[in-house]
């Protein structure tokens, strides 16, 4: 196709691109824990003060992978409950459901004709779920990171808060958005993972392999729901050994997995004291579990308290899904507007 001539072409209200405009999801696929948290969720926090947020609970994602729908209502809910527990506020926000902005589904289907086969095969995490699941490989599993473009570019967002396991996805969100504006005239900025440490943030698993998940080994991922014996009795197990034999020896992975589970929710001064420990050889992995044990408590549970008195209140729930939807869809059939203007999708 003639390439060149259209990447002249100027799309009326497209440009200047917005600025500051943020989106970001999570699937409401099972309890949200320490990596939801630390790699997303602070950073929405954050963001909402400053910035156009959209933030949405990812429910058509998790048919790629979830096909029995009957715990689908109420793993909405709580990712609406805890996520608003944590402080994310609906009134700064717009905190919506993805299946309840329908626009998002349409230009899915447009991205997909911009998406090749052969690099969808190729992404990392299509490649562990068929490992996973090898019975349901199906084409929304391999689509997956399409339907993640469409979310973010629906609102022409720039900055995307997510963990680093996500980063791959975000790189083929550019690909879609470069492919698009290059076809069809420039609608849509370039979206950057973002997370205001500079570096994206991945939390570990406490078994020192892979990183915390909703779906995956309960016992080696911490819960925003879970009980204080519980969050006692999952620190005391994870994974260390008798400790170093030399001064300033470099630390096994599950052993610096600790230390950076210290470093999200422990005070500078307890950190300092327990690596200097480690570094002198003096250090004493049940004292510094016990330690970590409270100080996570102290963490997770107000946010475990303040997360069931909202889950408790379905009419709040309803109206944040209602209002959020309604503020998401105003922006999407904005910028469904000017992308069917682009592809020449409109007649009359
Ligand atoms: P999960 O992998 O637990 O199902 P999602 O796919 O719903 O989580 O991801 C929601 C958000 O949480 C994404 O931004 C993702 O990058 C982030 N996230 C998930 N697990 C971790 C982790 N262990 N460390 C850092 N961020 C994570």
């Amino acid at each position: 196709m003639p390439e060149q001539e259209q990447t002249q072409r100027v799309i009326p209200g497209a440009k200047p691109f917005p600025e500051n405009i943020v989106m970001s999801g999570i699937r409401p696929t099972g309890f949200l824990h320490l990596g939801n948290y630390f790699g997303a969720i602070r950073n929405y926090i954050r963001m909402q003060e400053n910035f156009t947020c959209y933030f949405m609970v990812a429910d058509l994602h998790s048919l790629t992978t979830h096909p029995d729908t009957s715990a689908l209502k109420s793993g909405v809910m709580r990712v609406l409950a805890e996520n608003i527990a944590c402080g994310l506020d609906p009134e700064k926000a717009a905190f919506y459901c993805q299946s309840h902005v329908p626009e998002t589904s349409e230009l899915y289907l447009y991205l997909n004709m911009l998406a090749y086969k052969g690099e969808l095969e190729k992404t990392v995490t299509f490649k562990d779920k068929v490992r996973q699941h090898p019975e349901n490989v199906n084409a929304g599993l391999l689509t997956y990171p399409v339907l993640q473009a469409a979310d973010i570019i629906l609102h022409r967002a720039s900055y995307v808060p997510v963990g680093k396991d996500q980063e791959q996805h975000l790189e083929m969100a550019r690909n879609y958005v470069n492919r698009f504006n290059h076809r069809y005239g420039d609608v849509f900025p370039e979206p950057q993972a973002f997370n205001f440490n500079e570096e994206l943030v991945k939390v570990p698993s406490l078994d020192g392999t892979g990183k915390m998940s909703k779906s995956e080994n309960n016992m080696a991922t911490l819960y925003l729901a879970d009980d204080d014996d519980l969050i006692r009795k999952k620190l005391m197990k994870a994974k260390t050994d008798n400790g170093p034999t030399t001064e300033f020896a470099e630390k096994p992975d599950y052993i610096e997995n600790i230390f950076q589970l210290m470093k999200l929710v422990s005070s500078e001064d307890v950190l300092k004291k327990f690596d200097e420990d480690y570094n002198s050889c003096r250090i004493r992995y049940g004292d510094m579990k016990k330690q970590l044990a409270e100080d996570m408590i102290r963490f997770i549970s107000p946010i475990r308290q303040k997360a069931a008195d909202i889950l408790a209140d379905e009419t709040y729930l309803k109206n944040v899904m209602m209002t959020g939807a309604e503020k998401a869809r105003e922006s999407a059939s904005k910028t469904m507007e000017l992308v069917r203007t682009a592809m020449g999708l409109k007649y009359f």
